[in-house]
């Protein structure tokens, strides 16, 4: 079957009585569904007793499924486990950072490390891809369920201090090595053997030195991403050439301490869950912040296209619920995830549980189980739209431009995020401050209708972009300081952001003055700075005429964090204006000529009048088309199978618009030829 745009539901049918197997099924095929996902918590169904495997509930589903013509996506249900596994060895349960032992009976309460709980989890796995992989409707896999989510991407447990040893002692060889670029002979903390070492539980007061917190941080990331990559094996030798592999990742993208990029590499997409309202939110996540997370995920992959396991179809929570967003909205969610590169998309989720942990995690159908509104939109949407979002769903987005962002950083600032203003919190364990800073850096790119990629600092191929934006780099690897420098003299726009430069990659501040190994191409120094908190500083912009004039009638504003900037060889293009700062009157922007191209080094954080101006400036230097069809509306550039350039429009506000000519209802798509 044609995989270019892939319809879907999750779907659990072991949470139902099977009478009604035959007719769920049959509806979802009538309404045009292709495909659905299931089995991802069905290990104690698979498995009731170690080692003898039952697969009889899912044959008789899946025989179900065939004859209605519909394919199957099955999860590996290795984010819980049976309780005889736990009774077997319940050291396997994880211990989190603030000391608590995960239950039995949540989710993700596995350790990754624990030797049982692999060994068991690879036996799962082997026989499920025994038993399946012959199989010709399934058509994909899903590993694991949003590995790492809800804090479960660290663990503190005995399993994990024997594995951080030998982690260690692979990576620096001799303590010696270890004490020196940790710096431990601060406050004493000299080791003498790797087996001292601790693992970093959460201290009353004073933290662990920042130097074991990244490399902690790297550890956990290579144990879930060796977790995910031993099941990739298993399923990689038994499946079928037409089947694909991938997983789901889960929102605020960068919160959490994994390596997406590395975890996705040996899978043949990449996979998340698209919610931009849960719980308790009072309205959903701004567009452009969606667009932003979307945007990272398609980035995660070199296809260029990633699917969303779990789609947004009711209101969600687990314990309180927020904002229910208007049918329309749903379906508008649904196209701006394929415009911005989903080539598969499964509503989470088919109907809503009656019981248990997720009875507020609203599906298609209530539990009545009869016809909603949201589910007549649902489908009137993929079946009028399907048609024309399937002649780009599974080609490249083409971008000219890149926000760049670096692991390392987004690891360090869950430990020193240096401002309030980048201390964001919705939970106990996501600081999702640097998420929020690079959505900041993102959202000129929507304003202005620019295509813009999301790539890490090892991934990116600077040749293929004109403008590159580059936030908060502060980890600062030499190699890539001289990548982004030749690309910059070969004519490339590097948009740069404050504190980049600022540390090295054992995370030292930096044995030379700011912006370190940029001052060349920046043409500046950073004489001082402050952090700004969760206040602002006042800027006054001076690049053009118009920006002149926008500073004689606007306040424009920087926030989080303000650089002090003295030029060496870079013009200025804005200056703080804030009687309150004694440092009124000072470079806050710069850009730089330095051979062919340009370095823009931003000092602080615009708001978002200072970006909208700011941004005119730059994209038309960089040569870029961007163009300003107004707030609320987004559009996305794609390019068909047959090489035609159309136009996504979509309009994420409750009013008709007139756009380019054509009117777009409330929370409506328009696909249109580019122009
Ligand atoms: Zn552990």
């Amino acid at each position: 079957m044609s995989h270019n745009l892939l319809w879907g539901v999750d779907w659990y049918p072991e949470q139902w009585d099977k009478t009604l197997w035959e007719s769920d099924v049959q509806r979802m095929a009538e309404q045009g569904f292709q495909v659905v996902r299931m089995m991802e918590f069905a290990w104690p169904i698979l498995e009731p007793r170690p080692g003898n495997y039952d697969f009889s509930l899912f044959d008789s589903v899946i025989d179900i499924l065939e004859k209605y013509k519909l394919t199957v996506v099955l999860g590996t249900p290795t984010a819980i486990m049976p309780v005889w596994l736990v009774d077997q060895d319940p050291t396997i349960l994880a211990v989190h950072p603030n000391r608590l032992t995960r239950d039995f009976g949540c989710r993700r309460m596995g350790c990754m490390n624990a030797p049982v709980y692999q060994k068991a989890a690879r036996q799962l796995v082997q026989a499920i891809a025994d038993h399946y992989g012959p199989r010709q409707s399934i058509i994909g896999w899903q590993i694991d369920n949003e590995i790492g989510h809800e804090g479960s991407d660290h663990c503190v447990c005995d399993h994990c201090r024997a594995a951080w040893h030998r982690w260690l002692e692979k990576r620096y060889e001799t303590i010696e090595e270890l004490n020196r670029r940790w710096g431990t002979i601060f406050w004493g903390s000299t080791y003498t053997r790797f087996d001292q070492i601790p693992l970093p539980r959460q201290q009353v007061a004073t933290n662990h030195n920042p130097a074991l917190l990244l490399d902690y941080d790297r550890f956990s990331s290579d144990t879930a991403v060796s977790w995910a990559e031993a099941q990739v094996q298993i399923i990689r030798q038994k499946a079928r050439a037409h089947q694909f592999i991938t997983t789901n990742l889960y929102p605020a993208p960068l919160a959490q301490c994994i390596d997406m990029e590395d975890m996705v590499r040996i899978m043949d997409a990449a996979g998340w869950d698209n919610y931009p309202v849960w719980g308790n939110q009072d309205e959903p996540l701004p567009y452009f912040f969606t667009s932003y997370v979307l945007s990272y995920v398609r980035g995660l992959h070199p296809s260029g296209n990633f699917k969303v396991m779990e789609e947004f179809s009711g209101i969600q929570g687990h314990t309180q619920l927020g904002h229910l967003p208007p049918p329309e909205q749903v379906a508008l969610w649904t196209n701006q995830a394929i415009a911005r590169g989903a080539n598969a998309i499964f509503y989470f989720r088919w109907r809503t549980a009656p019981y248990a942990q997720e009875q507020l995690c609203y599906g298609i159908r209530d539990t009545d189980n009869t016809e909603t509104e949201r589910e007549r939109h649902i489908i009137t949407n993929m079946q009028n739209l399907s048609p024309v979002l399937k002649t780009f769903a599974s080609e490249p987005v083409p971008a000219e431009a890149c926000l760049v962002y670096d692991r390392d950083t987004s690891r360090l600032i869950r430990e020193q995020p240096l401002s309030l203003g980048m201390d964001r919190r919705p939970t106990s364990y996501m600081q999702v401050g640097y998420d929020a800073e690079l959505a900041r850096w993102f959202a000129p790119y929507v304003l202005y209708n620019v295509n813009c990629d999301i790539k890490s600092t090892k991934s990116v191929n600077l040749d293929n972009y004109k403008l590159i934006s580059l936030p908060f780099y502060q980890i600062t690897d030499e190699a890539f300081v001289q990548k982004l420098s030749d690309w910059v003299a070969r004519g490339g726009h590097l948009v740069l952001g404050w504190r980049s430069g600022s540390r090295t990659t054992d995370n030292w501040n930096i044995d030379r003055p700011l912006p370190g190994l940029f001052r060349e191409l920046a043409g500046i120094r950073v004489t001082n700075f402050e952090a700004l908190g969760t206040g602002s500083t006042g800027i006054c912009l001076k690049d053009t005429l118009i920006h002149q004039f926008i500073s004689k009638i606007i306040t424009c504003k920087g926030e989080v964090w303000a650089d002090i900037l003295e030029p060496e060889t870079a013009t200025i293009i804005a200056r703080y204006r804030d009687s309150k700062k004694h440092y009124t009157g000072k470079p806050a922007f710069t850009r730089n000529k330095y051979g062919q191209g340009f370095v823009w080094y931003l000092g602080t954080s615009p708001d978002p009048k200072t970006t909208f101006f700011l941004y005119k400036s730059i994209l038309k230097q960089a040569g870029l088309a961007g163009r300003f069809l107004g707030l609320g509306i987004e559009a996305v550039q794609r390019i068909t199978q047959e090489g035609k350039t159309v136009m996504v429009l979509l309009n994420h506000t409750s009013k008709k618009k007139r756009v380019l000519g054509k009117i777009i209802p409330p929370w409506g798509t328009l696909v249109i030829d580019s122009i």
